[in-house]
């Protein structure tokens, strides 16, 4: 009944009082409403627009508390979470999806549950002590890691990482001749506590550790051993070609891997050769003597004619 008689006078004076309206600002509003004045009303020719901005306001920060109140989202919103997607609640408090998860917490279990899907009573959380709140959140941490880990391998979870990945959340692969393919979180354990994640390259195929040091402290059973593989079966598509091209290492353009092999294997023959000689043929290669006009010397590379009758003087010289 007030706010009609307001709406009344308000209309008489609405013209009059339009360009003070507009210059009121909403903080003004919103202190002047405890205190209403007459003239207040007078001036004030949408209070009830002003109403409902203040119960637009009133809403933002009921969302913005409810926001802040989420565990989930929190959690999804601290710095080193990034590879990280949300999980459905119903997804958590599926008993199906938490087999044997309860051995890895230590607080209980369905407490940590209720902690992470924001149905902990505040009087139970008001009669913890700080130690017990500590390792709640420790617990509820881990538990959502290794909920994840099964969660990123359901349709629905790969479609968040798909979102993820095609954003290039997980970083690229350094390898030049990758061309900055978009990497996948991988732990190379399923249990946790055991390595960190590691982030597999598609085209490569080899891992990497991640660059960011708050990264590469993530434990890898948050993500488990199956997720990239069961990520490029879903998405086939996203499969890339292998790179051709290989970094073969060069000095002054001849290829140092290649004449370091060649090198390995003459002085692998030579061994061979000189093994021959000694245990089969029965000759030692140390000895001074001449064989078919050559000598042969220990660690020289040897030319052996088994019927040598040769006239040729020079072949002391030749080795
Ligand atoms: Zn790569």
């Amino acid at each position: 009944m007030a706010s009609q008689t307001k709406n009344q006078d308000n209309s008489l004076v609405k013209e009059s009082n339009n360009t003070k309206v507009i210059a009121k600002n909403k903080a003004s509003s919103i202190s002047s409403k405890k205190n209403v004045t007459q003239e207040d009303i007078r001036m004030n020719d949408e209070e009830d627009d002003d109403d409902d901005d203040d119960d637009d306001d009133d809403n933002d920060d009921d969302d913005e508390s409810d926001y802040v109140e989420q565990w989930i989202d929190t959690f999804l919103g601290k710095k080193s979470h990034e590879y990280f997607c949300d999980i459905d609640t119903d997804y958590i408090t599926d008993r199906f999806n938490l087999i044997n998860l309860h051995k890895f917490v230590s607080c209980r279990f369905s407490t940590v549950i209720q902690y992470i899907i924001d149905e902990l009573g505040e009087s139970t959380l008001e009669r913890m002590s700080t130690k017990e709140l500590e390792l709640l959140e420790a617990d509820a941490n881990k538990l959502y890691g290794l909920i994840h880990a099964r969660y990123v391998i359901t349709i629905k979870g790969l479609e968040k990482m798909y979102t993820k990945y095609k954003d290039a959340d997980f970083g690229r692969c350094p390898r030049v001749f990758c061309n900055y393919q978009p990497l996948l979180p991988i732990g190379l354990h399923d249990q946790p506590d055991m390595d960190y994640v590691k982030l597999y390259c598609p085209s490569c195929e080899d891992l990497y550790t991640p660059k960011s040091s708050r990264h590469s402290t993530i434990d890898g059973a948050f993500f488990g051993t199956s997720f990239p593989g069961m990520f490029l079966q879903q998405y086939p598509q996203l499969v890339p070609k292998h790179p051709i091209d290989n970094y073969v290492p060069k000095i002054f353009g001849f290829e140092l891997h290649k004449h370091a092999q060649l090198a390995r294997w003459q002085e692998l023959q030579r061994l061979k050769h000189i093994s021959h000689l000694e245990n089969d043929l029965n000759i030692n290669v140390t000895d001074d003597r001449c064989y078919g006009g050559y000598k042969l010397q220990k660690y020289k590379p040897v030319k052996y004619y088994e019927n040598g009758n040769s006239n040729n003087n020079d072949g002391n010289k030749r080795r």
